[in-house]
């Protein structure tokens, strides 16, 4: 306990989990430096300060973005790129000429980064403590707020951050308990580990985590039959190599400018900020908007071979959705109307693939895989269900043949969507929204209903729609760090 009382104290800040967007936030209020009070992190995970993504795994599980966009300090967009620094030539990725590491490797600079935080609030007169607890109920008490961790213990704040992110897999076909069923793929070192190389595995999804799976399936020395089982089939895109274009039309200000100008910011007024910055190009938006729109159609190999034949090419167009979509998206995403918000949200899927494409490497080998015969994508899945020898998979393909098949294993990666609420974070919100410190959002996660609460990360039910990457957590916790000490006494 903070050894005098709380008035002579200053503020008790409780952030709440301890993956990237707690590092965000705390990075944030040591380079503030506050001097008065105390800084409590609920962190129950093992792996303190790498969340989901970052704990120790397998080296082909890589992170899915260069090194400029992976700073967790918002103000420093440079700095994961120091703290990585030559290590980074170990790790290069030859046709994005930058390097992807490893997550765990990552994860080891979240771990730095928030040590070197608490030890800077530590030198200056902050009092600090990390819970290994989860945090299960919350209620007001005489102007205060206290947390209760599953232990039972209870622990008096006067400022909440909650960073408990989106949580794990739905198990979307019952297939819980299952032996031979992986309901969270991570870590994929211990899930693949007795995976005979002989088996055929079904993984369920099409997207990111799916992509993990497979090629570390691959890196083992996989040979029986991997099967990307999912809805749509649709693949990430992939990666272009980074070029010297900066947007000019989709800006932060230039939608502020649309606001100003027209009392509105509208999905076609959006539309006409990318079709400018295409036309200074010489590009044409039209082009672009049709290679989009048919993405849920086209065959997923063939359109996987023309974006790893596009790495290098010099369009921008792509490039400038992708980037925008974390930069300037989640100003825009807050100023549309509900209507244009269900315009996107109904092209959640080639979004997301858009905006978190693959990394070149693993789109390489996920091709080898797929002209070696060791791979398909198999579209419309409809039921998998628990048979003698593995898992019956029936699917129903765009061209309504059905196909049906038995899998010896079975891996979930199909991840929460944004906005979910977690397994572990669903006592403490549900506490939250009866005293009324947070409120349900219609399209899901939850809106602080009081200035002691904070939200950052995929709870946030004002975020975007699709999943925050790193660049959305660092600028999130540094507002909100910004916001809790703007209210230090
Ligand atoms: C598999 C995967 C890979 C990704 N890779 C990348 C990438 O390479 N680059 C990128 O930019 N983005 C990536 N992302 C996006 C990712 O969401 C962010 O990078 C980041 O991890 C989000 O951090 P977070 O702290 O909000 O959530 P999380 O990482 O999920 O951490 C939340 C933490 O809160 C804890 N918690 C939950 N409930 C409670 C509770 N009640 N009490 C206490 N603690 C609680 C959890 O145990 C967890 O440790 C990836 C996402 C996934 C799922």
């Amino acid at each position: 306990m903070p050894p005098y009382g709380a008035e002579a104290w200053g503020m008790d800040i409780a952030i709440i989990g301890g993956g990237a967007a707690a590092v965000g936030v705390l990075d944030a209020l040591a380079s503030a430096a506050p001097a008065r009070g105390s800084i409590r992190v609920f962190g129950p995970s093992p792996h303190l300060w790498r969340g989901r993504p970052y704990g120790p795994d397998l080296d082909s599980v890589l992170v899915n973005a260069p090194p400029a966009i992976m700073s967790i300090r918002h103000a420093d967009p440079g700095h994961y790129g120091a703290w990585l620094g030559g290590r980074g030539d170990a790790y290069l990725d030859e046709r994005l000429g930058q390097p992807l590491v490893p997550r765990a490797v990552y994860g080891e600079y979240l771990e730095q980064t928030a040590e070197k935080a608490l030890a800077v609030l530590r030198e200056r007169g902050r009092w600090t403590e990390v819970v290994a607890a989860r945090v299960v109920g919350a209620a007001r008490s005489g102007g205060r707020l206290v947390l209760r961790t599953e232990d039972g213990g209870e622990h008096v704040a006067d400022r909440v951050v909650l960073c408990v992110g989106g949580g794990r897999p739905h198990d979307h076909y019952g297939l819980a308990g299952a032996p031979g069923f992986a309901g969270d793929p991570y870590p994929l070192a211990g899930t693949l580990e007795n995976v005979a190389p002989e088996t055929d595995v079904a993984v369920i999804g099409s997207g990111l985590t799916a992509v993990d799976v497979v090629v570390s399936l691959a890196a083992r020395g996989h040979t029986g039959r991997i099967s990307m089982v999912s809805r749509t089939g649709m693949l990430p895109h992939v990666w272009q190599r980074p070029g010297a274009h900066r947007p000019r039309h989709v800006t932060t200000e230039r939608v502020r400018a649309l606001l100003d100008d027209h009392g509105a910011v509208t999905l076609d007024g959006l539309a006409g900020l990318l079709r400018a910055e295409l036309a200074d190009a010489g590009e044409d938006f039209d082009a672009l908007l049709a290679d989009l729109r048919a993405a849920p159609r086209e065959d997923p190999v063939g359109r996987l071979r023309r974006q790893i034949a596009a790495i290098d090419a010099p369009e921008i167009g792509r490039r400038v959705l992708q980037e925008t979509s974390h930069t300037v998206g989640p100003y825009a995403w807050r100023l549309l109307a509900d209507d244009d918000k269900d315009r996107l949200r109904a092209l959640f899927r080639v979004a997301t693939s858009v905006a978190s494409p693959m990394v070149p490497v693993n789109a390489a080998r996920l091709l080898e895989l797929f002209d070696s015969g060791r791979l398909d994508v198999v579209r419309g899945v409809e039921r998998i269900e628990r048979v003698h020898g593995g898992f019956r998979i029936d699917a129903r393909g765009p061209d309504t043949r059905r196909t049906s098949w038995i899998a010896g294993r079975v891996v979930n990666a199909v991840n929460p969507p944004p906005h979910a609420i977690g397994q572990d974070a669903a006592a403490l919100v549900a506490a939250l929204v009866a005293e009324g410190l947070v409120a349900p959002c219609p399209s899901g996660g939850v809106l602080a209903a009081d200035a002691r609460v904070r939200i950052v990360g995929d709870l946030a039910g004002d975020g975007p729609f699709v999943t925050s990457g790193i660049p959305g957590v660092a600028a999130q916790g540094a507002a909100a760090a910004r916001a809790v000490l703007a209210a230090a006494p």
